[in-house]
């Protein structure tokens, strides 16, 4: 954790759910809400109308998994940030690896979406993450540091924008890299802030993603520099959830 700065949990729910599933799933995590963590789930872009009416005005954020870069336009199948705010979304994740991979987004898209969130006022959650060969060969740093700089907008840091670094091949696996490793990194994600957006880079959540699950979340999260995770797989169960989260 940094000091003075409020962990969040945020739950991606992927590709995952039927209304009522997802409104059973919101409604267990609402009920069960942390007081020392900010909660967020991410549903999918169909599911959060009906995440949003069961969440109401309680403390649990609103978050979308994608957004279009532009605010409008012909883009079939797309969806814009504006339309996300307008739905009483608050936070997107972008550049998740599944997107960089299945979708080929670059750095620079990220980019352009970044800039599309915070243009429609939504806090973006950026994702960075080295895959297994580049860990392996000892260049998982540099690899997120290349990502940070051409995935984080100028506006980022005053916005209060979310870094969430998730090792590619932790992701849905069981696996996660050692405590040394997580540490290193996200000391060197803050160092990468603080280089590009001064004092307000030091208070910057940096959240861990990658197979976090309530029987490592009290020890990933004491670590320092790690200000939150990002969850997958165990956000989907509100126990789960509500477990990590009770370890922030
Ligand atoms: P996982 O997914 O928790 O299932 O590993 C994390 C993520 O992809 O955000």
């Amino acid at each position: 954790m940094t000091p003075g700065v409020r962990p969040l949990i945020a739950g991606n729910w992927k590709m995952h759910g039927t209304l009522a599933s997802v409104r059973e799933l919101a409604a267990g995590v609402a009920a069960g809400q942390a007081s020392g963590a900010d909660l967020l789930v991410c549903p999918a872009f169909v599911h959060l109308s009906a995440v949003a009416e069961t969440l109401g005005s309680g403390s649990v954020a609103l978050g979308a998994q994608d957004c279009h870069a532009n605010p409008k336009g012909a883009h079939t199948g797309d969806i814009s940030a504006a339309m996300l705010a307008d739905l009483g979304v608050r936070f997107v994740i972008l550049g998740h690896s599944e997107r960089r991979a299945d979708h080929a987004e670059s750095d620079a898209v990220v980019l352009a979406k970044a800039e599309a969130a915070l243009t429609s006022g939504l806090t973006p959650i950026v994702c960075v993450g080295e895959s297994e060969a580049q860990r392996v060969s000892g260049e998982a740093e540099d690899v997120v540091a290349a990502q940070l700089a051409g995935s984080l907008p100028e506006g980022f840091a005053a916005a209060g924008g979310v870094v969430a670094y998730e090792p590619v091949w932790a992701i849905g696996t069981g696996r996660t890299p050692t405590e040394a490793d997580i540490a290193a990194m996200h000391a060197r994600v803050r160092a990468e802030l603080e280089q590009r957006f001064g004092a307000a880079g030091s208070t910057l959540r940096i959240l861990y993603g990658g197979s976090v699950k309530p029987g490592n979340a009290k020890a990933i999260l004491a670590l320092p520099h790690v200000d939150g995770a990002l969850v997958g797989g165990a956000s989907l169960v509100a126990g789960d959830f509500l477990g990590i989260a009770a370890a922030a």
